[in-house]
């Protein structure tokens, strides 16, 4: 079957007739465009004040894009535009960090942030870090929930010492599970641990929706998001989709971990979510016998790199047997030895996180964000 590109996506859409005049493509109301392997994602940029009556304007857009040759899936969302009016095509700007979380209140209404832990491979130490920093914020005095939304290995059941099934109270909403005083929802608690799951595209994005729109979050200041590793589509489209405050990267001292990194950064970028900054993980070696410290990779390079690319330097964890045997009795080293040097390291990292998403005032203005 022939192969629709972007350009022929962007015609076709040339075709449909923007509110006020002109249509969707030259009015620049089309942002982030994606194509995948027959997958297609986009925002429309609109006037927040006309954000419900415009909900046929993207349904018309997705049909239009859906009738291409080739094309699998279309996800089109209707998002708040940051300027006075859609104006024609222009370079997207940087938004600051805690400029999205208007829009968090469309799908989890008590969150007032939600935050990404991203990398741009498998096995940095990811999950790791998001554990210990959602434990570190609730040393803040805030409400922290994480969410597994490494749908293709969920390991914060295990890191944060959880097993069974969310319970439901009202047959419609799962209750999150807590650990630590954090409020915990994960795919493994949902699956049956070995069974191997093969998710495609839209059913990604449903399983995190339901993670986020169907789990009794309640009232949280911040809700961490374990990513999957990569900057595949599955990351883009998430990216994408959950209204996220801001993203943090965790990256590995080496090399190619940094060229990783740069994926991830640039896939935030390409979706206009604020990076948070970079955490170097296993950043040297700290010898469990006589404390040692051995820098075995090129240690700093995740901090020159933070800097060469514009984005904050969070901080550096140490490569440190305690972490990870912590981390699989599921005692996270924040929770199990808080005055340690690794667990007030992460609250530094944590404290940076949450000064950055509170500094900013929140815009008033809703993104709109319907599914
Ligand atoms: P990812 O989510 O990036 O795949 P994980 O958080 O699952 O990575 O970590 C991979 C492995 O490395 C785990 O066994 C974890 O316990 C270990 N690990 C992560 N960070 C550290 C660290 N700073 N020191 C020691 N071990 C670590």
């Amino acid at each position: 079957m022939a192969k629709t590109t972007e350009a022929e996506i962007r015609s076709v859409l040339s075709t449909i007739t923007a509110p006020g005049g002109g249509n969707l493509v030259e009015r620049g109301m089309i942002q982030g465009l994606v194509l995948r392997d027959g997958h297609v994602g986009f925002s429309i940029e609109v006037d927040p004040a006309q954000g419900v009556q415009l909900e046929p304007l993207r349904k018309a857009a997705e049909a239009a894009v859906m009738a291409l040759p080739g094309i699998l899936s279309v996800t089109a969302v209707l998002t708040a535009h940051r300027g006075a009016a859609a104006q024609p095509q222009r370079p997207a700007a940087a938004p600051a960090p805690g400029q999205r979380p208007a829009g968090n209140k469309a799908l989890v209404p008590g969150v007032k942030h939600i935050i990404a832990v991203a990398s741009g491979k498998g096995g940095v130490g990811k999950s790791t870090t998001a554990t210990n920093l959602a434990l570190a914020l609730t040393t803040l005095g805030l409400k922290v929930g994480l969410l597994d939304a490494d749908i293709y290995g969920p390991s914060q059941p295990r890191l944060m010492g959880l097993s069974g099934r969310p319970e439901s109270r009202d047959g419609k909403t799962l209750e999150p599970k807590q650990s630590f005083g954090v409020k915990v929802m994960s795919m493994g608690f949902l699956i049956e641990e070995d069974t191997p799951m093969i998710w495609r595209g839209p059913m990604v994005m449903s399983a995190i929706t339901q993670l986020l729109r169907e789990v009794n979050w309640g009232e949280l200041d911040i809700l961490v998001c374990d990513l999957p590793p990569g900057t595949g589509d599955a990351q883009l489209t998430m990216a994408q989709s959950v209204p996220l405050s801001g993203a943090v990267i965790v990256s590995t001292p080496q090399d190619i971990a940094l060229l990783d990194a740069k994926k991830g950064l640039n896939m935030f970028r390409k979706v206009d979510v604020p990076v948070l900054g970079l955490i170097e993980n296993m950043s040297y070696f700290c010898c469990p016998n006589c404390g040692h410290r051995t820098d075995i990779f090129a240690h700093g390079g995740a901090k020159r790199e933070a800097e060469k690319f514009g984005v904050d330097f969070l901080g550096e964890i140490p490569l440190d047997i305690v972490i990870r045997e912590t981390s699989d009795a599921g005692k996270p080293i924040v929770a199990s030895e808080p005055t340690s040097a690794h667990a007030l390291a992460y609250a530094e990292i944590a404290r940076k996180v949450w000064q950055k998403l509170d500094s900013t005032p929140q815009r008033s203005a809703p993104r709109i964000v319907l599914q």
